[in-house]
C-alpha cells in the first residue's frame, strides 16, 4: 500500500484525531508531519509565548508518534512545497489534515488541496476543532448568529456530538526528519518564559490530566468558583484546545451530568469558544475591525511615547486588580478570565486605547492565544463586537477587586509588594491612610505606583467619547 500523509497542524494528538485515523485507514502506512510556516498565517503569525508553548508540544507529540512506531518529520514551508516533496520521496498516495478556520489559512489550504489534487493526490480534511462547524450553525433565515445565546441552542439542538475516535494502529516507513524542533528556534533568546514550566505541561498526556483533574471535583462547583481569580476554579484547558492536544468532544463526553448548573454553564464556555469561531469564519476582518462600524471613528486618547500602554503591559497602572492581571499574565502565559475583562476594560474605557493594542499584547504574551476568542474578547470589552457588553457598563476595577478577590489574595500573590497591606487596603492603597501604608512599608511612588489615571474622571470621559459616535451618522 501506499502511504497516506497526516499533515498535523493545530491538532497535536493522537486520539480523536479524524486526519490521523483516516490516514491510517485499513493499515495504510502513515507518515506524520509538521510544517513550520509562520508567513502564511499572515500578520497572525504564533506570538512568542505561543511559540514556546508549540515547541514542547511538538516535543511531545514526536515523542507520543514514536512510541507508536512512527516519527514525525519536521519541515520548513511553504506548506505545498514541503507536502510536495515529501510525497516525491515517499510516494505517498493521499493527505490528510484537519480544518483550521483563521481567514489566512483557510485561503492558504484551499491553494494546496487544488494544487495536490491537479497533482493527482488524493487530499481530505476533516473537522478536528469544533463541535460544529461555523457554516453548519444557520439562523432561521440561513444567515449567521451575532448573538451567542441563540446560536448555542441552536448548536445543540441537532445532535450529540459523536464519540471521541480511539488512537488508530500505526505503521510507516522508518524515515529520518529533516529537521529537529529545536532547528525552528521557537523558544525566545531572552528567557521570559522561566516560569511556566511550573504552571503547564503542553501535549496531549498534559491536556488528557488536566482535563482528568477538572471533572474530578473543581467543575462541580465551576459556576460559583469561575469568578474568582485566587481560586482554581476553571479548567486551564484553553492552550490545550487551542493547540489541539485536546478535543471538545472529548471534553463534552468526559464532562459528568450534563443537566448540573455547573457542567452545563462550563460547556456553555466551550459554546463560547464556538460562537468565535462562528464570528471569525464569517467576519474575517474581525481581529482588525470592529464588529459594529460606528466604532471605526472612537476617538482614542493620545498616548505619546506609548507611556500608559507600557504601564499597563508591565503591571505598573496603580490599580491593583489590574497590575497582578498583567503579571500573572507575564510570569504565566495565561490570565484569570474575570481578569482580562478587567485589564481590557481598563485599556479601552479608563485609558482609552484602542483595542486593537491590547489585543497584540495579548496575541504576543498569551499561552492559549488563539485569533477567534481573542478578537471576540477583545470587541467585546470594547462593546463593539458581537453580544459584546454594552459600551456604557464600564467595569469599575476597585469594585470588582473587593468584589471577587475580596481577601486580596490573588493582589498579594502577584503584587508581593502590596502583600503586607491589610486586605481591605490592597484594592486601592491609595486610599489607604498615611500610618496603614507607613505599617505595611509602602511608599506609594516608590514601592508600587500611584495611578496612572483617575478613574473617576476617566470614565466620564470615556462615557463623552462613547456620546460623539453614537451621534454619528
Ligand atoms: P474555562 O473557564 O475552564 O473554560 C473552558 C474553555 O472554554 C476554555 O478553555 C476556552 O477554550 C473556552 N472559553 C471560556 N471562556 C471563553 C470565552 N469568553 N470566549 C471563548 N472561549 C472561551 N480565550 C482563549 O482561548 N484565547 C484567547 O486568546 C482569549 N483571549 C481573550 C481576551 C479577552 C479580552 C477576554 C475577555 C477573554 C479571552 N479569552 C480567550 C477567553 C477566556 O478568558 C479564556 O478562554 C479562559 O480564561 C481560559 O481559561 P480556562 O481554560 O481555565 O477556561
Amino acid at each position: 500500500m501506499r502511504p497516506a500523509i497526516c499533515w498535523f497542524r493545530r491538532d497535536l494528538r493522537l486520539s480523536d484525531n479524524p486526519a490521523l485515523s483516516a490516514a491510517a485507514h485499513q493499515g495504510r502506512p502513515v507518515i506524520a508531519v509538521y510544517i513550520h510556516s509562520p508567513e502564511e498565517a499572515g500578520p497572525w503569525a504564533e506570538g512568542a509565548a505561543s511559540r514556546w508553548w508549540l515547541h514542547h508540544s511538538l516535543q511531545a507529540l514526536g515523542a507520543a508518534l514514536q512510541a507508536q512506531g512512527i516519527s514525525l518529520q519536521i519541515h520548513r514551508g511553504p506548506a505545498l512545497n514541503a507536502l510536495q516533496t515529501l510525497i516525491r520521496e515517499t510516494d505517498a498516495e493521499a493527505v490528510h489534515w484537519n480544518r483550521l478556520y483563521d481567514p489566512a489559512i483557510i485561503e492558504r489550504d484551499r491553494a494546496i488541496k487544488a494544487q495536490l489534487q491537479a497533482d493527482g493526490i488524493e487530499v481530505s480534511s476533516h473537522n478536528a476543532a469544533l463541535l460544529r462547524e461555523p457554516w453548519t450553525v444557520k439562523t432561521g433565515t440561513g444567515g449567521p448568529y451575532r448573538a451567542f445565546t441563540p446560536f448555542w441552542r441552536a448548536a445543540q439542538r441537532e445532535s450529540t456530538p459523536a464519540q471521541p475516535l480511539p488512537i488508530p494502529p500505526l505503521t510507516g516507513p522508518a524515515l529520518n526528519s529533516p529537521l529537529h524542533v529545536d532547528d525552528l528556534a521557537l523558544l525566545p533568546t531572552i528567557r521570559w518564559d522561566t516560569d511556566f514550566p511550573a504552571y503547564w505541561q503542553p501535549g496531549e498526556a498534559g491536556a488528557q490530566a488536566r482535563l482528568h483533574a477538572f471533572v474530578e471535583q473543581p467543575v462541580h462547583r465551576y459556576d460559583t468558583d469561575r469568578d474568582f481569580p485566587a481560586i482554581n476554579g476553571t479548567s486551564g484547558l484553553s492552550a490545550h484546545l487551542h493547540f489541539g492536544e485536546i478535543s471538545p468532544r472529548q471534553i463534552w463526553h468526559a464532562a459528568p451530568a450534563h443537566e448540573s448548573d455547573d457542567v452545563k454553564t462550563f460547556l456553555a464556555e466551550i459554546g463560547w469558544r464556538e460562537f468565535a469561531h462562528h464570528v471569525l469564519f464569517h467576519h474575517p476582518s474581525f481581529p482588525d475591525e470592529p464588529l459594529n462600524p460606528r466604532f471605526a471613528d472612537f476617538p482614542w486618547a493620545d498616548d505619546p511615547d506609548h507611556q500608559l500602554l507600557k504601564a499597563w503591559q508591565r503591571g505598573n497602572t496603580g490599580i491593583p486588580l489590574v497590575d497582578a492581571g498583567m503579571r500573572e499574565l507575564w510570569h504565566t502565559g495565561w490570565m484569570h478570565n474575570r481578569v482580562r475583562m478587567v485589564v481590557g476594560s481598563f485599556l479601552v474605557k479608563n485609558l482609552r486605547l484602542p483595542w486593537q493594542q491590547g489585543e497584540a499584547w495579548f496575541w504576543d504574551t498569551l499561552v492559549d492565544a488563539d485569533l477567534a476568542s481573542n478578537s471576540l474578547g477583545w470587541q467585546w470589552v470594547a462593546g463593539s463586537g458581537a453580544d459584546a457588553a454594552p459600551y456604557f457598563r464600564i467595569f469599575n476595577p476597585i469594585r470588582q477587586s473587593e468584589r471577587f478577590d475580596a481577601e486580596g489574595a490573588y493582589i498579594a500573590r502577584w503584587i508581593p509588594e502590596l502583600s503586607r497591606l491589610p486586605a481591605k487596603h490592597r484594592h486601592a492603597p491609595f486610599e489607604a491612610p498615611a500610618d496603614v501604608l507607613a505599617k505595611a512599608g509602602v511608599t506609594l511612588g516608590v514601592h508600587y505606583p500611584w495611578p496612572i489615571v483617575d478613574l473617576k474622571a476617566s470614565r466620564q470621559a470615556a462615557l463623552a467619547a462613547f456620546a460623539k459616535i453614537k451621534k454619528s451618522p
